[in-house]
């Protein structure tokens, strides 16, 4: 049956290249239990499959997914999901779930989001995401590319940039470089669970506006926070290390 054209609404860019699609799988490595996103016309969904002992796969695209459970029919440790892999209750699988997938450019951060929400069901994420998403995500502190991202990711979890693939290894080719990154759960926070959500408001605030010092994007923390703190207020956000941030949330009353 002819395949349908890409769908660019849904961010379809099929992987197509075989040592490509090899060196991805092999970084994926084997599973028990793996879902990976939006398999589209199943480039990783075939090796993932024989090495996993179990395999979800959440496609959104019903002609697609239509397609891959006619191939994968004689497979029962294969499941395709015709579904938003964004209203996917992830935590009704098993503890220690494996996440991959090559995900669609325009959820790719929301996704990833909503994962690290869900982290403690997870044992690690091995995706692609554009480069400038890897970078944001690995982004230490002075890098142009820090932002809220880099510091609730690094809070949560370890960040790996695995490995670059080029657009010409897609059918049809992407505008950017992608990156594959692996994202694996810290075991333990220097916050609270039930804090994140305030931590989280404090860095987004932080980085309101990104010329702004600190000062002037948290008029609210007293000289005092500052001088307790160690951290000099003029500084503007991209500079503070994680822990400085902790340090700036444990110190700081005031936003909470
Ligand atoms: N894995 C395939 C590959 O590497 O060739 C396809 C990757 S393509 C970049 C992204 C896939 O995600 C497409 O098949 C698209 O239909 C699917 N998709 C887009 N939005 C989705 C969503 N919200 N939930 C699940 N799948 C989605």
């Amino acid at each position: 049956m002819a395949l349908p054209p890409p769908r660019k609404r849904l961010g379809q860019h099929f992987l197509t290249d075989p040592a490509k699609i090899e060196e991805i799988v092999a970084a994926i490595g084997p599973s028990d239990t793996l879902v990976e996103i939006g398999p589209g016309r199943g480039a990783l969904t075939h090796p993932l499959a024989g090495q996993a002992k179990r395999l979800i796969a959440i496609e959104k695209d019903s002609d697609l997914a239509a397609r891959l459970e006619r191939q994968f029919a004689d497979n029962p440790g294969v499941t395709i999901r015709c579904a938003d892999a964004l209203h996917e209750d992830l935590s009704v699988y098993p503890k220690g779930l494996r996440l991959a997938g090559n995900l669609p450019y325009n959820v790719a951060t929301a996704l990833l989001r909503r994962w690290m929400e869900l982290r403690t069901h997870l044992s690690d994420l091995t995706v692609m995401v554009q480069r400038e998403v890897a970078q944001r995500l690995a982004a230490p502190p002075d890098d142009p590319s820090r932002g809220q991202l880099s510091v609730v990711a690094q809070l949560l979890m370890q960040v790996e940039m695995l490995l670059d693939v080029e657009p010409e290894c897609f059918d049809p080719p992407p505008k950017v470089v992608s990156t594959v990154v692996r994202l694996v759960p810290k075991e333990s926070l220097p916050i609270e669970e039930e804090e994140r959500k305030d931590f989280t408001r404090l860095v987004r605030r932080a980085f309101a506006s990104r010329r702004k010092t600190l000062r002037n994007n948290l008029p609210e923390i007293p000289d005092r926070t500052w001088t307790e703190t160690n951290i000099d207020p003029q500084r503007r956000a991209e500079s503070l290390s994680g822990e400085e941030f902790v340090r700036l949330f444990q110190v700081s009353g005031a936003l909470r």
